[in-house]
């Protein structure tokens, strides 16, 4: 019979009747575990039981640090199955993850607000950041682990309590983190997870007890959760989708930049905001790039149920498979040149009943296309001809998308004028993947991201937390009153 999961609430897991789903192992195609959507009552219990903000977070934190340390492989696998991820890859989002619980461990330091003395005569004034309450966490499939912990650690330690709406596509490594979070001394309640899919998200959002959103996902998705979160008054921070650039310059060593290039397009089969899907390539080098492209794309391996003998796995669903794949189509009947055909790869590999497509190349993309525009979030990449750094950077600059994009060159001239000319949160310089660590913050422009905010580090700390400025004035012994004055208070009165 198949394993039914629940909640975790209070530390506990709670079982509910109700519309339930069916999580899947993506490289098989079974039904792995089955899960419900969290009812109004259950979330009405949720945060109503959420614990106030408490003492200790720091040595928490600490706890929990060495308690996802010991337990990378546990938390590796469960990411294999549920999402299809190769072991090196699992672990490296694991890492990623913990990241962010160091930074979190440092709250003391972080948090120490900011402090003027003698604004005026006998007067201090400082500015301390205060906890906000219950905050919520929507994340997507992609990362089941690394995202979470983008949020979570980050606002507990700032003194929140936080709820995780993890993706209904695959709930069991966000479990898997809450559950660890519960054996730390943390009063159980501080962090909940509730299951389910869109109607949850719109439940929660509407609930006035929750002070503020961070989410991840699509940009469709993430734009409506910003919009119904600021009407219902409450802070949104919503990370949406990419279509990210690499713009191959002449001068680039060839051999290094498609070796980068490959694994940030390939690596997780694509299903990454910061992954490479377009190769913006001058017309001089074109032809060496895309030999050497080719050859080492057709080296990957791909397509086995047991991972251990792939490049990259599966994709998530059926569903997102088959939308891949029309990408795909739509780029042929576009007039684009399919260099290497994922669709055909997978036809000669034992991968029935899972979600397997192979790497594709496409050439001959140009900006007009709506299979350019399309997120396709798949192990394909398209490959743009250019003429010169301005033409290229007119076309990034002109995407609807804002994430990530990288430059290989080297030329440090070259690289600085990219990086001061292109419109994108986050900018690499033969650095394909420029994924912020957890010091600074991460986020895009543009359709990637709606708020003010970005997650994590610094601005996560802000996000989590509001300002209180406190203005003081101790007024000497001797000093006897001026008296009544009506005029807007200066440092001259
Ligand atoms: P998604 O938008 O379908 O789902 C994300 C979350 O929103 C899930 O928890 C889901 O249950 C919920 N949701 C889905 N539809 C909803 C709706 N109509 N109303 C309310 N809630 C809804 O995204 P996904 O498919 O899980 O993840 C892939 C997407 O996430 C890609 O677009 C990818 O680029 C993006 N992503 C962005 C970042 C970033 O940092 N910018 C990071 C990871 C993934």
């Amino acid at each position: 019979m198949t394993n039914s999961i629940g909640h975790i609430i209070g530390g506990k897991v709670v079982k509910e009747d109700g519309k339930s789903f069916e999580i899947f192992n993506p490289s098989s195609g079974k039904c792995i575990a089955l899960a419900t959507n969290a009812s109004k009552k259950i979330i009405d219990e949720t945060i109503d039981n959420s614990v106030e903000a408490f003492n200790e977070r720091a040595s928490i934190l600490f706890e929990y640090k060495v308690l996802l340390e010991n337990n990378i492989e546990n938390l590796a696998q469960i990411i294999s199955k549920d999402l299809g991820k190769v072991h090196e890859d699992a672990v490296g989002e694991i890492r990623r993850g913990i990241e962010n619980v160091e930074y979190a461990c440092g709250i003391g330091e972080i948090l120490k607000g900011e402090f003027n003395k003698n604004i005026s005569t006998s007067i201090d004034s400082w500015s301390e950041f205060s906890p906000l309450g219950v905050v919520l966490g929507i994340t997507p499939f992609n990362f089941p682990a690394m995202v979470p912990l983008w949020m979570f650690p980050l606002a507990i330690a700032a003194g929140n309590s936080f709820i995780l709406k993890p993706s209904e596509k695959d709930p069991l490594a966000s479990m898997f983190i809450v559950e660890l979070f519960n054996q730390t001394k943390a009063p159980k309640g501080l962090l909940n997870l509730l299951n389910g899919d869109k109607d949850v998200v719109n439940n929660l959002i509407q609930d006035k007890r929750i002070k503020a959103v961070s989410f991840v996902g699509s940009t469709p998705v993430a734009q409506k959760i910003y919009e119904n979160s600021s009407i219902s008054g409450k802070r949104c921070q919503a990370l949406g989708g990419a279509k990210n650039h690499a713009l191959v310059l002449p001068d680039a060593n060839i051999d290094y930049a498609t070796d980068q290039l490959i694994s940030a397009a390939f690596g997780s089969s694509g299903q990454r905001c910061m992954a490479l899907s377009v190769a913006v390539v001058f017309k001089d080098i074109k032809e060496k790039f895309n030999k050497s492209l080719k050859e080492k794309v057709s080296k990957l391996k791909f397509g086995h149920e047991d991972l251990n003998l792939n490049s990259f796995g599966p994709l998530v669903s059926k569903e997102h498979l088959e939308s891949v794949k029309k990408n795909i189509s739509l780029a042929e009947e576009e007039g684009s040149l399919i260099l290497l055909d994922g669709r055909d790869n997978i036809k000669r590999k034992n991968s029935e009943n899972g979600y397997f497509i192979g790497p594709t190349l496409i050439d001959k993309v140009k900006s007009s296309m709506k299979s350019y525009e399309n997120e396709i979030f798949g192990p394909v990449l398209q490959i743009i001809e250019v003429n010169s750094m301005d033409e290229a950077l007119k076309i990034i600059n002109k995407n609807k998308f804002g994430n990530g994009c990288c430059i290989f060159t080297s030329s440090g001239e070259k690289a600085r004028k990219f990086s001061q000319n292109v419109n994108i949160g986050m900018v690499g310089v033969n650095i394909p993947l420029p994924v912020p660590s957890s010091f600074h913050s991460f986020g895009g422009w543009k359709d990637s991201l709606f708020g003010d905010l970005n997650m994590y580090g610094p601005d996560g700390l802000r996000f989590f937390t509001q300002r209180k400025t406190v203005t003081q004035k101790w007024p000497e012994e001797s000093s006897e009153s001026k008296g009544i004055n009506l005029s807007m208070p200066n440092n001259l009165n």
